[in-house]
């Protein structure tokens, strides 16, 4: 990952105290996203990477990872598979419960759009406490899929998320201690 790429995200990210909720920092990728040259800066690491490990789709989890998933699979010539939160998917679908810090969440994906043996690059904008990436990963290798990575903009380290994904290779843009 060339070294602009942290500054990028730092600078990319705004944080909000207590939302959704009292005590947590929510990290709003909106300002990188209205800035062309973060944006495609961004996107240009993240489809060599696609590149780099030989994917075939670059998966992006739902939703702020659909944005930064989908420019970067079309830009290394790869497909783009939509990790979805439940109840948004005609059937049929696979389907994986996890848990969060307060309470659960589901997440889906078509079951029609995972080509088993395809490798695919997973995405998403924040690595907080590894639940939510774990689950995308599980889907996609319960599909058939091979998962060659995990890419985030911003690792949480703090919440130690790199623990959940065993031995999936985690990169970060950019990380929080
Ligand atoms: P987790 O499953 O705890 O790793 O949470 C990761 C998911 O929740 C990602 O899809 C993030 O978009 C979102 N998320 C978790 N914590 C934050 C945060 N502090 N700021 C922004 N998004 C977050």
């Amino acid at each position: 990952v060339p070294g602009h790429a942290s500054a990028l995200v730092l600078a990319g990210f705004r944080d909000v105290p207590d939302f959704p909720e009292p005590g947590v920092v929510f990290k709003d990728i909106t300002p990188l996203l209205a800035d062309p040259v973060a944006f495609g800066a961004v996107t240009a690491v993240l489809a060599d990477l696609a590149a780099a490990t030989g994917a075939d789709a670059v998966a992006g989890i739902e939703a702020r990872g659909f944005m930064l998933a989908a420019p970067a699979a079309e830009r290394a010539g790869a497909g783009f598979w939509p990790v979805r939160k439940a109840g948004k998917l005609p059937p049929p679908v696979l389907r994986r419960d996890y848990d969060l810090e307060y309470g659960s969440a589901s997440l889906e994906l078509a079951a029609s759009a995972v080509r088993p043996g395809a490798r695919v690059l997973v995405v998403d904008d924040v690595l907080a406490t590894g639940g939510t990436a774990r689950a995308a990963c599980e889907l996609l290798e319960e599909g058939g899929a091979e998962v060659v990575g995990l890419v985030v903009l911003l690792e949480l380290a703090f919440l130690s998320g790199r623990a959940r994904l065993g031995d999936r290779p985690v990169v970060a843009l950019h990380v929080q201690d």
